[in-house]
Parts: structure tokens; sequence; C-alpha cells
């Protein structure tokens, strides 16, 4: 029999055996305490005793990371020491002492649980993944004033344990020696968090968004967590730990591999040369993208600029930025999207009011052609980074060939306003049209002959063309690119492609996906963006690769009726060329290949 197995999501990878600790982050109990007016003077020094205690500890932690795992990461404690110099933040806490004779700790409490409350419920992920930054220091400064010990101690075990907790701190992760703790799980977070990235740097598995864990998980209870696949067997018997061992050895195989691979190009066995580009979600991403050899960016989403913010960014910040891209890959295209807004992106700056049915509303393109005020701002800073490199606009959401014109028209004006300012602009800025409504697709010929080049969208391109909404999880079983109706389409944009001589690649999830880009090898497409944390993944998958194989795999998916039949098909034609468990064991968290993998596996 197999031990209870239990599912979170894999932040980073790794396998690690051990008992569990249960460490009780628990914020302490404050007690509502008055002081008498003439000692608020004293718990004002109160607070301010405390906050330099706890900034002397984050420094000596800031300190550990850097001789850890280096400056770039220890400035993850940065967060944590900003928010001890943020003077309005303490100026609020102070005037509570002052104008309510509150006690340090009572006021201290009040105003950062205003602040978590007002970033838990945001609907901007950093503001979400900075609450464990905020976290750790409501626990240290609290703790501090009521003179509790710090909880955070490990009891010794004989060997390295793993830390069950609700919330795991960036200050939890760096604070112990490797010979004490194996790994983490947590019942909050996500891969982006501090503390994740932090495990990921130090090496440790750790698993985060296990609902319930602390209920779930006995102290002292026997663990293996698998932080490549989010998973935590609780009690494994001996097989379970054989298995654990197996996959482990297999990662370690892979990143050897890899490793040896570095960044040569991928190209496959029968000589295709596959160029990789990366997606670009956040500016953080611009140094792993770089580091795993992006070959430019396919795919550089700009919502990041304007969500969660009041106003949208001006000209020079966008300059700013697509310049400081341009500059990392002089050699390499950089795909710039407009503003990808509407949907379930709902920018404040846009006052996007509410819609019945917001997917199939007012967004993307459509949004910025009604605006073009907005849309020639971006223009400007486009035709003006171009100057610095290969820089190009790729227009989402895109259902006829009017939008492409009307975008150029724009170009036009925004070039020569540019001209009567006495600025420098590029003479021409290449417009690529991103292919993921299905009337794209049936008018893509047109499309290409006024496309620079064509993207497929396959998030999009799947949820319009199987009417699935692709953030409805009740849906998620049915939701899948390798639909055969989503595959004749994929197939058409790619013979249109070659058809027109127009280039197209994909820079949707499914580049990213084993199968998927076996699929897309074989329908013929040439180019491929993806996530960074994927590429050297796809580079190692594509040089084990023939694009005979693939072709003659995608025509048998081509004959099948479910997406689980296409599957099937490339699965096993896959399975005749590479190790697919070794395929599995490196699918990096986070990334959606991991779930058709796991199908896989259940299978197989
Ligand atoms: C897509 O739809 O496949 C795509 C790449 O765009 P996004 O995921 O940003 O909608
Ligand atoms: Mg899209």
């Amino acid at each position: 029999m197999s031990g209870r197995l239990l599912y979170g999501s894999g932040v980073s990878p790794g396998i690690a055996i051990g008992p569990a600790v249960v460490l009780q982050l628990e914020f302490p109990t404050v007690p509502h305490r008055v002081v008498p007016p003439d000692a608020v003077e004293r718990e004002v020094e109160r607070l301010y005793d405390a906050i330099g205690a706890v900034r002397q500890t984050l420094e000596r932690l800031r300190v550990r990371a850097s001789e850890r795992v280096g400056t770039e990461e220890a400035k993850i404690f940065d967060a944590q020491l900003l928010m001890l110099e943020d003077r309005e933040f303490l100026g609020q806490v102070e005037r509570l002492i002052r104008d309510n004779q509150l006690a340090a700790e009572r006021a201290f409490e009040f105003k950062a649980l205003e602040v978590r409350a007002l970033w838990a419920n945001s609907a901007n992920t950093q503001l979400r993944d900075r609450v464990a930054d905020l976290s750790g220091v409501q626990l240290r400064v609290l703790n501090f004033l009521l003179e509790r010990r710090d909880d955070e101690v490990l009891h010794a075990h004989d060997r390295p344990a793993i830390i069950v907790t609700r919330e795991v701190t960036p200050g939890l992760t760096i604070q112990f020696e490797r010979e004490h703790v194996a790994g983490f799980v947590s019942e909050e977070g996500t891969r982006t968090a501090h503390a994740a990235i932090l495990a990921r740097s130090l090496g440790i598995p750790c698993v985060m968004g296990l609902p319930h864990a602390l209920e779930r998980i006995t102290a002292g209870r026997e663990l293996v967590i698998d932080g490549t696949r989010g998973t935590v067997i609780v009690s494994p018997t001996p097989e379970d730990v054989r298995a654990a061992h197996a996959f482990d050895a297999r990662r370690h195989k892979l990143l050897a591999d890899l490793e040896t691979i570095g960044r040569e190009p991928a190209v496959t066995l029968d000589g295709a040369r596959i160029p990789l580009r990366g997606n670009l979600d956040l500016p953080e991403e611009l140094e792993p993208l770089v580091r795993h050899g992006a070959e430019g960016v396919g795919l550089l989403r700009t919502e990041f600029m304007i969500v969660g913010r009041a106003s949208l960014p001006s000209e020079s910040e966008q300059l700013d930025y697509f310049r400081r891209v341009a500059r990392q890959f002089p050699e390499e295209p950089i795909t710039v999207r407009s503003y990808d807004v509407g949907g379930d992106k709902f920018p404040a700056a846009f006052r996007i009011g509410p819609e019945p049915n917001p997917f199939l509303g007012w967004r993307a393109l459509r949004v910025c052609l009604d605006r073009p005020q907005v849309f020639l701002t971006q223009l400007r800073a486009l035709l003006r980074a171009r100057l610095d490199g290969d820089v190009r606009l790729m227009l989402p959401l895109v259902i006829e060939v009017g939008e492409v014109t009307r975008t150029q028209e724009l170009i036009a004006e925004a070039r020569d306003a540019l001209r009567r300012d006495g600025l420098r602009a590029a003479d021409h800025l290449p417009v690529g049209v991103m292919v993921e409504t299905p009337a794209a697709v049936t008018v893509a010929d047109q499309l290409a002959d006024h496309a620079a080049f064509l993207s497929v969208g396959t998030n999009d391109l799947t949820q319009y063309t199987l009417a699935l909404d692709r953030g409805n999880a009740r849906l998620a079983a049915r939701f899948s690119g390798f639909h055969p109706a989503v595959l004749r389409l994929l197939r058409d944009v790619a013979a249109v492609g070659t058809a027109r001589g127009t280039p197209v690649s994909v820079c949707g999830e499914m580049a990213s996906e084993p199968f998927g880009i076996f699929l897309l090898l074989g329908l013929g497409y040439r180019e491929l963006s993806v996530a960074p944390t994927a590429l050297p993944l796809v580079r190692w998958l594509v040089r084990h690769l023939r694009t005979t194989d693939a072709e003659a795999a995608a025509e048998a998916a081509l004959t099948a009726t479910s997406a689980a039949e296409a599957l099937r098909h490339l699965q096993d034609r896959l399975a005749a060329l590479v190790d697919l468990d070794l395929v599995a064991a490196g699918w990096l968290p986070g990334n959606r290949s991991a779930a058709s993998l796991e199908e896989h596996r259940g299978s197989g």
C-alpha cells in the first residue's frame, strides 16, 4: 500500500525525504492595552526600538543570504527592510499610539492587518506575493514587543527535517543549515513568492499552496516531498521512497544533460534550426531569459506596466524599458505586444466598466484602437526604441485586416508627430499579428498579406475555438490545445505561412509543452517563444527530435477525434524517441506541461 498523497504546487524542484517539523508561525495574540498619557512617549520609543532590533536581524539574514546564495538574491530582504523604513506606515502606527494611547504592539498590529487586507485581496499577484514578506516583518516586530522568543526554531532531529508551515517567509528559508532542513511545505504561497525564489537558489525542494497542510500533516510523520511535481507523500512505503529516489536520479541525469547542452542552438537531429525566443512578462524575467540563451523576445507582455497602477506609463518609461530589453538582445527581435487588457485584466487606468462577457468584450487591440491617445504613446515609444534594436509590434486578438491597417496608420501618425517634436524615430516598425481567434485563422491569408509575421496564441485560440473559459477550473479537464478543432486550425495557419512566405511562430503555452513542441514541429512551425524557465528543456527536446518523426506524429494526431486520442498518438511516438520519464522528471514546476506529463505517467 502507498502512503497518503497530497497535492500542492511545486515551486522549487527536487526530492526531499525526512520527518515533518510543524512550525505554527502563528501571530501572537496581542492584548488590547491602553497606556496612561504619561506613558505614551515610552510606547513610541518601544516601537522604534523594536523596529531597530528587527532591522538588525534582517540585515544579518541578508548578509547570510549573500554568503550562501549571492548578492542578487540577498536583495530579497530589501523588501522587508523597506517596510521597516516606510515612514508613512510607521508614522501612522505612531499616530495611533499618540491619538489613542495604544500600546506599541497593538498599534503596530492594527496597521499591519490593514495593509495585509489590502495586499491579500489585490488583483496584483506581485502584491499578493509580498504578503509573506509582511508576515515575516509583523511576526518579528510583535515577538520583540511581546518578548516572545523567536518561534522559528527547529527542534533537533538527528537528520534533516521537512518544515511544514502556513507560510514560508524569506527569513525562514535562509535561516537554517542544509544539515537541518531538507525541504519546505506550506499552505500559502506561489512560485513567485520571495521564499520560493530563495529556496530555488538554495536548491531546497519546496511545495507551496498545499491546502490545510497543518491539519493534514502531523509532526514527526515521515514525508517524501517532490518540489518538481508539487506532491507530498505522508508516511511513505519503502516502494514510495524507492520511486522517489529513482525519479530524483532521472532529474539529475536530465540536469546534467542540460548542463552539457548549455546554450547550444536548438537544432533537430535532421538539421532544422528552431529559433527559441522568450516570453517576457515581468522585468525580473529578463535576467533568466538572457541566462538561458533566449534568442530575443517572442512575446513581451506590456500589461505589467499598467496592472495595479492608477495611471498609464509615460512614453519615456516605456521607451526605457523597451531599450533595456533591446540592449540585452542586440542581434535578435524584441516582439512587443500592445496592451492586452480586458478579459481577466482590468487595470484602473483604462476604466473598463463591468461587462456581461468580458472575454468577448471591449478588450486588447479593440481598447487600443478606441483610445488612440493611449496607443499613440506606446507606438511613439516603440518607434524610438527601434533605433536601438530589432523592436517590433505585435497585435493581440485580431479578427480582421482593418485592425492591422488602422494600426499602421497610427504608426505613421506617431512617426510624423515625433519628427515634428524634433525626435528621432525609426522609418519602419514591423507589425505582426497574433492568431488567437478562429476568425484570424479563417482570414490568415489576408492577414499574412498585411503583417510582417504571425504568432499563434494557443491559449486564447483554444479558449475561443472551444468556447471554454481558459481560467475556469471546472472546465480545466476539457480545455486542451490538442482538441481536433484546434489541431486543424494550427495546421491551417502553418500552411498559410508556408504558402505566403510569412514567418509563423507560436508563443502560447503549447510551445512550452513536450507534446506541444513535438506536434508544432510536425505541423511545420519553425520558431517558438517560451517561458524563461522552459527554455533549457525545450532546447533539449528539440535536439532529440527529427522533423520527419514529428511530421508523422502530427499527421497521426490530426486523425484523432478527441484531444486524449491525439495526445496518445503523440505520446506513443515521442516515447519511441526520448525517455518520457526523463522528460517528466525535468519539466519545471509551474509549467502546464507538467499536467500532460502527469497524464502520461498515470497511463504509463
Ligand atoms: C495566448 O493567448 O496564447 C497568448 C500567448 O497570450 P496571453 O496568454 O497573454 O493571452
Ligand atoms: Mg492571448
